[in-house]
């Protein structure tokens, strides 16, 4: 069982797994997935042709399987990349490549040893396992759970670890052996560890793409779908976790509740089709107007709230009426693009505000219920304007 031909078969079929689970999660399109398959297909095929060492033909075993292989885990670095919004070609990796099989050339058919040929490959395998390490490390996003991107992490480092120190060993001299499938106790476990981390880091990415497909669906049920506001349930679930933080951590907290100027008057003018095209480009620019610390929510029709972090009641209301005119501005251009028939209620859009900034004595409840009092006086002088409670 511990023949190391034995072991690499077993890793052919544990990434053949994987591939039935990875493709099973292609139709969700997650950024990387499409790679990490073509890399398990590309490490398979390279890892049938090692274990045929018996074929007596080294060019397809030792010089194809080896570059294959890299060419395999450069991929799944490259899915990884991918995965993490960046870009995905790295060239250093594949010059790394082109180094690696002249390594192999060289070794194999000029001045053959076996150890400088798994130095070099243990080198090239440590280098990119522990990049891709080093990105499940640093890229998580804020606030995802860190399980399944410690997973990886470790997962990489281990087979970094495992591969330095392979390659120390025979590279050194320390370990001498003549045929890579030999039968001795610190080959088989050398082999194992190496090999055996391409399973797990599979695991690891099935790990990954469920994690973004949780994200999604949290963001779906958090996010109201016209505006991109969050939901009522998410804004008051938010914005009462950050009213407990800020009261012990003394943080200034200034909450805005924003009600649209006469909105009915947009739907029975133009139609209801045309109000949700202004509350989804209002939606949109609040959205780009405030900070990501901010909390930006709908409350509920053309009622919104912003809870506006570290910031004083009167940089709010300097920030709200940066809002007004931008939305101003943007309604004017688009009218000016508009056809006669699409064109929608022009210089009219405007928003009320009532604004006041959080007491270390304040439930979410109660601040609301200042800056409801104070849009309501917003509402009394005519509109159009921000109001302090
Ligand atoms: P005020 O200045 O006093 O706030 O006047 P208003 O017309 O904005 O306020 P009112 O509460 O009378 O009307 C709100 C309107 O917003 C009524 C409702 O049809 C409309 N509305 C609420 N939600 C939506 C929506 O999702 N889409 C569209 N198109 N209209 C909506
Ligand atoms: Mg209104
Ligand atoms: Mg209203």
């Amino acid at each position: 069982m511990l023949d190391p031909v034995n072991i690499l078969l077993v890793t052919v079929l544990s990434s053949i797994m994987s591939l039935a689970i990875l493709g099973s999660l292609r139709p969700a399109r997650i950024p990387g997935v499409s790679r990490w398959i073509g890399a398990y297909v590309m490490a398979s095929v390279a890892l049938l042709l090692a274990g045929l060492q018996k074929l007596g033909v080294p060019v397809l075993t030792v010089f194809v399987s080896n570059t294959l292989l890299a060419l395999a885990i450069v991929r799944v670095h490259e899915g990884c990349r991918e995965f993490f919004g960046l870009r995905p070609r790295v060239n250093a990796a594949y010059a790394g490549c082109v180094v690696l099989a002249a390594g192999i050339t060289w070794w194999y058919w000029v001045q053959p040893s076996l150890g400088a040929r798994i130095a070099v490959v243990s080198a090239f395998h440590a280098a990119i396992y522990t990049s891709i390490g080093w990105l499940a490390w640093r890229c998580r996003p804020a606030a995802r759970p860190v399980y399944s991107y410690r997973f990886v992490t470790m997962a990489a480092w281990f087979g970094a670890f495992a591969h330095a120190l392979r390659g120390l060993m025979y590279g050194s001299g320390y370990v001498k052996q003549h045929n890579l499938l030999d039968f001795s106790p610190l080959n088989v476990a050398w082999l194992a560890l190496g090999i055996l981390v391409l399973p797990s880091l599979s695991i690891g990415m099935v790990l990954l793409a469920h994690d973004r497909m949780a994200e999604r669906l949290e963001r779906l049920a958090n996010l109201d779908e016209l505006t991109g506001a969050l939901t009522r349930r998410a804004f008051l679930a938010q914005a009462g976790a950050l009213l407990e933080a800020a009261r012990n951590k003394k943080r200034r907290l200034t909450l805005a509740v924003v009600d649209i100027d006469h909105f009915k008057a947009v739907n029975d003018r133009y139609g209801h089709a045309t109000g949700d095209r202004v509350l989804a480009q209002f939606g949109r620019i609040v959205n780009n107007g405030v900070r990501a610390s901010d909390k930006f929510g709908r409350l509920g029709g053309e009622e919104f709230a912003v809870l506006f972090t570290d910031m004083t009641r009167d940089d709010a209301v300097r920030r709200l009426d940066e809002l007004r005119r931008s939305i101003l501005a943007v309604r004017r251009s688009a009218d000016a693009d508009a056809s006669e028939d699409e064109r929608g209620p022009q210089e009219s859009l405007t928003f009320s505000a009532g604004v006041d900034e959080f007491h270390s004595s304040d439930t979410l409840a109660t601040l609301m219920a200042r800056a409801d009092a104070a849009l309501y006086l917003a509402k009394t002088r005519g509109r159009d304007c921000v109001v302090i409670a």
